[in-house]
């Protein structure tokens, strides 16, 4: 749903140009230090590329789902570690609390995330359950007024710049499986919480990940999301309903970023005398590629448009993710390949993005989760 689309495009038109601008020029240095620099995350906040989808009752636009995707698809025109800073306090570091916290908790921290003042944080993921996150063993255990976390937390996205951590953990030893798994906030520099060295990644540099390690560490009761025990495998799965389809959106956007890139190469780059764009075998990639995009881009916003009418969509935005993540992985290896030896050379940029674009295919479910999710749901839904 658009609201109002002279908004909207203004919106759009301005991110674009901050990607042009600002982002694509940075995009060497971000791949080469692993930092994005302090300028630009200013840039980022006042923007409000921080709060896009925090309701504007706490400070955020309160974009849509369709028009949040077309953001996306903008932003994604360029690194996908730009996004990466400010997606978790739009997506999964912050819609927990969004779509399940108290009153209380709303407005405590959705201010704060909105503004980016705090990077919020998903932890869910741990070194023994990956796929199988309802297997998690992360544990918080009821003490008074308080709950006392310990376990270990995986390949956690901005946990070293995180202020707020949304943490599953398992309320009851009893319940096995998702029933016994609960939703907290905990925040940073809580005692007994600490972090661990920042992974060495394939790509996306300027995104960091970090183990989150709980050590007794007391939190007030009240940080429990929702104020209701047991329900908090549900909340990560609607956070992630929504984070699929932000994963898929990016996918579309770098996508069209790595099309339009071997289509500038395509009609520069000679050979037999001609640009090789004129070969018929380079346009069979290049017309396969905009093919995927375009089915791609109009799966992502037919999946948005039914949320933002209230529908269940945890089938179409694992189709999407599916889809998307992996079309965009053959766009990426296509591109290489009309680059030739210069696609396989730092310079060029384009070996980054193929490396930074892998992701999109493991994390907020795998394409193997993602398969399985879309056959239990038909075969739950369509049951004769
Ligand atoms: C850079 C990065 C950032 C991340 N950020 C976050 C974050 O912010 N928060 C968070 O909680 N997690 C995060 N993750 C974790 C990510 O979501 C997991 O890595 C992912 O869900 C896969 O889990 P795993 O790595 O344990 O792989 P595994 O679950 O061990 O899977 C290994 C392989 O087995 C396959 N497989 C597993 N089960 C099945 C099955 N039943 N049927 C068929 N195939 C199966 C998988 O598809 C995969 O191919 C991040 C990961 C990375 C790499």
């Amino acid at each position: 749903m658009i609201r109002d689309p002279e908004t909207l495009t203004l919106l759009l038109d301005t991110i674009g140009r901050f990607v042009r601008e600002k982002l694509v020029p940075q995009e060497a240095n971000v791949g080469e230090t692993d930092q994005i620099p302090e300028d630009i995350v200013r840039d980022m906040k006042a923007l409000g590329l921080f709060g896009m989808s925090i309701p504007e009752a706490y400070g955020g636009m309160g974009l849509t789902m369709e028009e949040e995707v077309l953001a996306g698809f903008e932003i994604s025109h360029t690194s996908p570690a730009f996004r990466s800073l400010f997606a978790t306090n739009n997506g999964i570091g912050a819609q927990g609390i969004v779509i399940d916290g108290t009153e209380a908790q709303k407005q405590h921290y959705l201010p704060k995330i909105a503004t980016g003042e705090i990077i919020g944080s998903f932890a869910l993921t741990e070194p023994d359950s990956g796929s199988d996150a309802a297997s998690l063993r992360t544990s918080a255990v009821k003490d008074g007024d308080s709950y006392v976390i310990n376990g270990t937390k995986r390949y956690i996205t901005n946990a070293p710049e995180a202020g707020i951590f949304t943490v599953m953990a398992r309320t009851s030893a009893q319940i096995k499986g998702a029933d016994g798994i609960s939703a907290f906030i905990v925040e940073k520099g809580t005692p007994g919480l600490s972090l661990g060295a920042i992974d060495k990644k394939m790509g996306q540099k300027g995104a960091h990940t970090c183990d989150v390690i709980f050590e007794d560490v007391r939190i007030p009761a009240a940080n429990l999301i929702g104020g209701v025990e047991g329900v908090g495998f549900k909340t990560a799965m609607k956070v992630l309903d929504k984070g699929r389809l932000n994963i898929a959106a990016a996918s579309v956007g770098a996508a069209e970023r790595m099309l339009a890139d071997a289509l500038r190469y395509a009609r520069e780059r000679k050979q037999f005398g001609k640009a090789i764009g004129e070969f018929q075998l380079i346009q069979a990639m290049l017309a396969d590629s905009h093919t995927e995009i375009y089915a791609a881009r109009c799966m992502v916003l037919d999946a948005a448009r039914k949320r933002d009418e209230g529908r269940n969509v945890g089938t179409e935005a694992a189709c999407a993710k599916l889809f998307a993540s992996e079309m965009c992985g053959r766009v990426a290896d296509r591109a290489v390949q009309i680059f030739g030896g210069a696609g396989y050379l730092a310079e060029y940029g384009i070996e980054r993005f193929y490396r930074d674009v892998r992701l999109f295919r493991i994390y907020e479910g795998t394409s193997q989760i993602q398969q399985l999710v879309i056959a239990r749901n038909l075969l739950r839904d369509r049951a004769a």
